[in-house]
Parts: structure tokens; sequence; C-alpha cells
């Protein structure tokens, strides 16, 4: 065992087990690295027995950290590897097009301000990665582990986000969160960084059969919301709860609700739009403001550094990088968070689900307050409260017509998960909505389901928004397409401020303004989701064995599943962990039983219609036809199909 473990450290898979106080202050390394006391708090750095004696040699918090620099110097021993990460530069990039972060600004930014960095296509781009889990799954919800990952972005889409490459560096554990103090265990991360961005000298470069000097840069973090305020700094909570919009962020405090809303789209349109003189379909006012600017790099440096402490808690310690400061973006908003929550209110409001409903006694008084749609306020009985239905309710005749509409939805395999599981027909509702439903009713099946349901403007305004949400997941962008794209989802959220109470806009729904922005920044937004890290930290909570060790277990499995996957580099012939090899439908497994049916003559030819318009061997003849249509009738010649 011994053996095996000294053989692992010269490859360079190891980590490090650095102490910390349990309060969060400091990490025993550096000047600290012999105190026996934390010199901020005076905490034993200990543990304290049952007994209350301190356990010598027994430290009271540990961090696992996992060096980055000789991972990435093991990256460009394989050959293999060492091709796939300059694939960004070989790569062919089509004009108005982005199909990966390499065609966006942010990419560009770097390549500009230190050519000499840009022109190596070796040097790394990295993006950080952190969110919170509980290990135990449901036995203690209060303990919880931060793992940090980083991501390269040279290598290519296919292979990026996978596993193998998603290099955890840091396994943070405590039985509360590290919230802002989480710059106290980035430290050791972020140094490595600073020299990766000076550069480390004497790597080999398998595919080129040379030594280099490598560096990287960290592009962007990506976090839920909640971590997007620890990471950053940035208060994301209250008025000015927007990181973009900063002390602009319209925010409107509902009396009745106890809570703030964030309404006020009308901001976004242009200045001689309709929408912005109505006033009783809206707050009771016309709006004449215009959009807040996002705040520049300058005005970030000069609130993070003066320490305006209404919307900047601290300096965030990824100012440390010299390059830092200037980048467009540095936390990217989680496009699958956004529409998750987005998703669960539409859901919950339509529904009416208990506990989760927007709508209530509360919001319509406070329709009441601010002056609007008066009609919709409480009729107060004897017996119990009436609400008014509003453009948002549904029937309960509706409520069962969408659940069965879900119910019967059949989708492709390996499309989503079953969607009849989440269906409660008898309370008309449905049940336990993970992300990626969220993601596929929002992306396509919720403008099916609701197709017959709502009065036509609130149901528009909910398609609109989910045909916003299918465009801006695309794989490839399309740059000229964005200014359009944008209008259209100002409109949107509008329309929903329109037919939707006050009490539906939270933040989540905000930030769905700024989306287009960072695409136009950043590039597609499946390189900036947390799906793969979801999935990630799914995998590292299946390497808790030992309930008592979670981060012990998490740690060794991770050093012995890159052993064993880095051994497989070596080896011909073996597939290697963390790359899933592609399905093969109908090979691996047997097909079911067929039946039979005779259909008729009508039928039969829709199908064969339907089947050769989706090939597309039989584009090139469509084209030769349509040519054929347009020179024989010049009368047709302006029609596509
Ligand atoms: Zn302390
Ligand atoms: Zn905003």
């Amino acid at each position: 065992m011994y053996e095996a473990k000294k053989t692992l450290c010269a490859l360079g898979l190891s980590y490090e087990k650095m102490h910390a106080c349990p309060n969060d202050c400091i990490l025993y390394r550096k000047e600290y690295e012999d105190s026996t006391n934390c010199p901020t708090c005076g905490i034993s750095r200990w543990k304290e027995g049952k007994d209350s004696i301190l356990k010598e040699g027994v430290p009271a918090k540990v961090v696992w950290y996992f060096p980055p620099i000789p991972r990435f110097k093991r990256m460009f021993q394989s050959h293999e590897t060492a091709k796939s990460l300059i694939w960004h530069a070989a790569r062919k990039s089509i004009d108005g097009q982005m199909s990966h972060p390499a065609d966006s600004p942010s990419w560009k930014l770097l390549d500009d301000k230190w050519p000499e960095f840009g022109n190596e296509p070796r040097n790394l781009r990295l993006d950080l990665s952190s969110d919170g889990f509980n290990p135990h799954s449901s036995l203690s919800s209060r303990y919880s582990c931060w793992p940090v990952i980083l991501v390269t972005y040279n290598l290519p889409p296919w292979l990026c986000m996978k596993r193998k490459f998603m290099m955890l560096t840091l396994l943070i554990f405590g039985p509360k969160q590290p919230r802002n103090d989480i710059d106290v265990y980035l430290e050791p991360l972020i140094d490595d960084l600073k020299s990766l961005w000076v550069g480390i000298r004497g790597v080999y470069d398998a595919h080129n059969g040379e030594y280099f000097t490598l560096r990287a840069a960290l592009m962007w973090t990506i976090n839920d919301f909640p971590a997007y305020e620890n990471l950053s700094g940035c208060v994301v909570k209250g008025y000015k709860a927007c990181p973009i919009c900063g002390d602009d962020t319209p925010s409107h405090r509902l009396k009745n609700g106890h809570k703030i809303c964030y309404i006020g789209h009308r901001k976004w349109l242009p200045i001689n739009h309709p929408y912005r003189r109505q006033r009783a379909a809206f707050n009771g006012k016309p709006e004449y403001g215009i959009p807040p600017e996002p705040l520049t790099r300058e005005e970030v440096l000069h609130m993070v550094e003066n320490g305006d402490r209404v919307c900047w808690k601290k300096k965030s310690i990824f100012f440390d990088l010299e390059y830092w400061k200037y980048l467009l973006v540095r936390h990217a908003l989680d496009v699958m968070h956004i529409e998750k929550n987005v998703c669960d209110s539409i859901i919950s409001t339509l529904l009416e689900i208990p506990g989760k409903n927007k709508d209530g006694i509360a919001a319509r008084l406070d329709l009441l307050n601010m002056g609007v749609k008066t009609d919709l306020q409480p009729e107060y009985g004897e017996r119990r409260t009436r609400l008014p239905p509003g453009p948002w309710n549904l029937s309960k005749a509706e409520k069962i017509e969408v659940c069965n509409s879900f119910y019967g939805m059949k989708v492709p395999e390996g499309y989503s998960s079953n969607i009849k599981n989440l269906v409660s027909l008898q309370f008309s509702r449905l049940l336990g909505l993970k992300s990626h439903d969220c993601h596929t009713l929002m992306q396509q099946l919720l403008p099916v389901a609701i197709r017959s349901v709502l009065e036509k403007p609130a149901r528009y305004a909910i398609t609109r928004l989910c045909f916003f949400f299918n465009a801006i997941c695309a794989k490839t962008v399309d740059v000229s397409k964005l200014d359009k794209l944008e209008e259209d989802v100002v409109v949107t959220l509008c329309l929903l401020e329109k037919y939707f109470p006050p009490s539906f806009f939270d933040i989540m729904v905000h930030l769905v303004v700024h989306l287009v922005r960072e695409v136009r920044l950043c590039g597609p937004v499946y390189f900036r989701w947390m799906y793969p890290f979801e999935r990630y930290m799914k995998v590292l909570k299946g390497y808790v064995q030992n309930r008592t060790r979670p981060g012990g277990c998490i740690a060794e499995r991770y050093i012995a599943e890159e052993a064993v996957e880095f051994c497989t580099q070596h080896l011909s012939d073996v597939s290697t962990v963390g790359v899933p090899s592609s399905q093969k439908m109908g090979v691996s497994k047997p097909l079911s039983g067929c039946t039979v049916s005779v259909v008729d003559q009508d039928l039969l030819n829709q199908a064969h219609l339907y089947v050769l318009e989706n090939t597309e061997e039989v584009l090139p003849y469509i084209e030769q036809h349509m040519i054929h249509i347009k020179t024989a009738y010049p009368k047709f010649r302006n029609r596509t199909k």
C-alpha cells in the first residue's frame, strides 16, 4: 500500500491535507504553518475530544487540496490529450457564429490584451465552479461539502465538460457552509493560479515533443446564485440584489407579501414603446426610465476597493489575479438554476401548489396597494375568503387538462426522465421536478401542455418565455440575432408583468433579462451551466462509503480513479474512465417484441412523407424541385416551401 502511494505521488497524483481554523479564519500554511492557535479567534488548531481535552495532532478541520499544476503537466504528457488541448486553435470558426468560448469577446480580450499569452494555443483557459452538497444525503442536513472544480476550455466540447477532465482542486468540509469565508480556502489555489499566469517552465508537450512554458488564465466562475454572492462578494439579496444592475436594480417592496419583487422591465424597452405609457396594466405609473448600464470594470474595482458596504461585502480573492479586473464577465450567471426557478414559479403559480404559489391573499392586497387590477382583490366571506380568478389562474378542469396532457406525453429515449412519474393526477400537480425536468418543460413541453388553457395573452407570454429559453440554449449562437432576442425577452418580461402578480417576479425572473448579455460576451450557454458539475457532485457523493470520514473517502477514491485513468492511457483497447461512450441504440440490448399493425393508405402516405421530409439524403432533390418550380412558375418565386 505504501509502495503504491509512493508511486502515485511521483506521478503527480497526490493531495495535500491542510489544517484550517474551524471558524474559517485561516489555513495553517505559510506563516501559520506551526501555530497551534488561530491568530484571529484564538481557537485551538486541534480537535476537542468528548471529555473537552484537546487531542494534539488531530486537526479540528481539514481541507483537501489537489494541486492543479502537476495535473496540467500530466495532461501534456499524454500525446492524445496534448493534441486535444490545442483543438481550439485548429478549429474553423464561422463568421458571425459562436459555437465555443473561443469565439467570444471574453476569450479575444485575453488575446488582445496579452498577445504573448494569446499567441500560444497551449496556454490554458480555465473556469472554476463551486457548489455545496450534503455528502450524507438525508442523514444530516447541516453537514456540507464544497468541492472546487476546474475545467479547461481548450479541449473540444465533447471532452471539455466530461468527468475525466474535470479537475477537483479543493474539498472543503464542515458542519456549516463556508459562505463568504470561502476565500480563505481558495488561497492555495489562487497562489497556484498566480504562478500559472506567470508561467511554469519546462513542461513537456508529448504532441510536439518539446518543452515549453505553460501559462493559464481563469476566465470566469460558474455558480448558482447564492454561491455567486460568496465568490464575488457582491450582495444578491434585498433591494440591490442584481449583481449586474447594482444600485439601479428595479425593485419594489411588497408590504403584504413581506418580500421584495423585481418589476419594472419596461425600462429596457425602446423609449417610444407603447407599454411605457400604459399605467393600469403595469404598476399604475408610466415608465420613462432608462435601463441601468452594467457596471464597468473601473466602477466595480472602485466599489470593491473603497468598500461600498451596500453592494459589495468584500473584495474577492480573485482580484489578486493580475488579469481579473480586466475581464468582461467574472462570474457567470447559471442558466440551469435560473431556468429551474422560473419554471418552478410558473408551474406552481398555474397549478396553485401550496407553499410555492406566488398568488394568494397577500399578493392580491399588494395589487390593491399599487392601485392596479383592483377587480382582483379578495372577497371576504363569512367562512372563507374568495379570490377572483386572475389571468394566471386555471380552473379546476383546466388544471386536470394540463396534468393529463403531461401524463400522456411520450418522448424519445434519453430525452428526459419519465414525465408520467412526475404527475399526480389525484391532486393535479407536478411533483419532484428536478432541474433537467424543468429544462425539458421550458424548452418544449410546457407550451404544448398549456396550449388549450389560459387566456390567450397570458399563454402567449409563457410560450414566448419558453421560446426564449429554447433559443438561448442553442449550441451555436448566431450573433446577429442576439439583439432581436434581447428585445424580445424584454417584451416577454413586460407581458408577464402585465398578466402575473408582482410577487411572481423574484430575482431569478429578473436575471433572465441579463442572459443574452452573457451569451454575447461568453459564448454558448452549455459551456457555462451547472449540469456537468451537478452530475460530477453526484459522482463525488457516491464515493462516500465511510460516513464518519466523507472527506477522506472522496479524496482517496478521486486519487485512485485518476491513477487508474492515467494507467489506461498507456494500455491499448481499454476505455478510459470518465468519458462516456456513445449510446449505440439497439446494439447493446435486445429490442422489444414488435407488434404488427395495418394502417390505411392515408396514414401510410403521411408517414412516408414525414420520413422523406426529414431525411437528409432527400434534401438535394427537394431543392432541385424547388428550383424547377421557381423557374417554371415565376409567381411562386418567393416561396420557400
Ligand atoms: Zn479562527
Ligand atoms: Zn439586473
